[in-house]
């Protein structure tokens, strides 16, 4: 990747040009490229975002700056436009192979990460040259590049094809598309490593934690149901349903609205169980961290008897509270 090029096309661009003052959102692993930025961006006054995100969901609100130029994730387009944020992808060049023999499909659906969903057309062409029919597919309003997988959406992966190949490292996206489409097999291939890695184990995995999980919501008596504050995750109106659920149920519950959600700001609440309404990578891979079992909203529908628990439901998110309807945001 040149970041220099790619920092470089930024200050072409007019919002840029008109700012007087720069935020800058950067994922973790780019933290340390702050001196490139500093050096390229000097005519500004600069400030680094420093809490940690995950996507494009999460656009600081309270800043006082101009222009928020957010690095690693493309728009969510139902959020609608933000005029004061540019959107930095940073779509890897890697000139990675994949090697048709290896994919046991005859044909698949082609999914990855936004880091690599600008190489989809050329993986596609090149799956179709070994044999191998490939479909493509454009996702639902909260994605942006055709085959682009969210953690919180997997609808680029929907289809009647029975496989699915993701492109992109860690399980987190990948596990996503087997929990939520369980019958179809999917393989995910890390361009980095080489490595085919089968979901079927790491579903199994998982899904044994989150019966687990659901078994002692399903004895529990006290709820603590988690809504984020950020912009594109606030499902406040999820929250309200959960908690007319619980109540139903003879359930005592009460709703805490968190920025960042961490075991450290829920160890004093009396909750044996928090219902988790914000990004499911909080349910997903942080689960681990919390010291009481957090649960996303179907599977709070499993615990109370209301939906059928053999047919396991991912927590997918299209469609967040509108901007503007909590007093804590607004748009533009
Ligand atoms: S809600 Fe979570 S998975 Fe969805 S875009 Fe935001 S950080 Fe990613």
């Amino acid at each position: 990747m040149d970041f220099t090029g790619v920092l470089k096309k930024i200050k072409e661009d007019d919002r840029y040009k008109a700012a007087k003052s720069v935020a800058v959102q950067l994922p973790e692993g780019m933290k340390r490229r702050i001196g490139d930025i500093t050096k390229e961006f000097k005519d500004k006054e600069l400030v680094f975002v420093g809490d940690p995100f995950w996507g494009a969901c999460d656009l600081p609100q309270n800043g006082n700056w101009d222009l928020l130029v957010q690095f690693g994730h493309s728009p969510i387009p139902n959020l609608g436009s933000f005029s004061n944020v540019i959107f930095e992808e940073i779509q890897e060049e890697l000139d990675f192979d994949i090697e048709g023999a290896k994919i046991p499909f005859h044909s698949l659906i082609l999914t990855s990460n936004v880091t690599y969903s600008n190489q989809l057309p050329r993986i596609k062409k090149k799956l179709e040259d070994s044999g191998i029919a490939v479909t493509l597919k454009k996702g639902d309003s909260r994605v942006f590049y055709p085959g682009q997988i969210l953690g919180c959406n997997i609808s680029t992966a929907r289809g009647t094809e029975e496989n699915v190949l993701f492109i992109g490292e860690g399980v987190f996206h990948p596990l996503g598309i087997a929990l939520g489409l369980p019958e179809k097999r999917v393989i995910a291939f890390n361009p980095k490593t080489g490595e085919y890695l089968d979901m079927e184990r790491e579903k199994r995995k998982f899904l044994a934690q989150r019966y687990n999980a659901i078994d002692i919501a399903s004895r529990a008596k006290k709820f603590g149901i988690i809504v984020s504050t950020k912009v594109g995750q606030t499902r406040y109106s999820l929250a309200r349903v959960a908690s007319k659920l619980l109540n139903e149920a003879g359930r005592i519950s009460f709703i805490i609205t968190l920025d960042l959600v961490r075991d450290e700001e829920l160890l004093n609440f009396p909750a044996e169980v928090y219902v988790n309404t914000a990004c499911p990578r909080v349910t997903v891979e942080d689960y681990g961290t919390f010291s009481r079992p957090v649960i996303s909203f179907y599977e709070l529908q499993m615990a109370l008897g209301l939906k059928d628990k053999s047919r396991y439901i991912f927590d997918e998110i299209v469609m967040t509270d509108e901007i503007g309807s909590t007093s804590f945001r607004k748009r533009d």
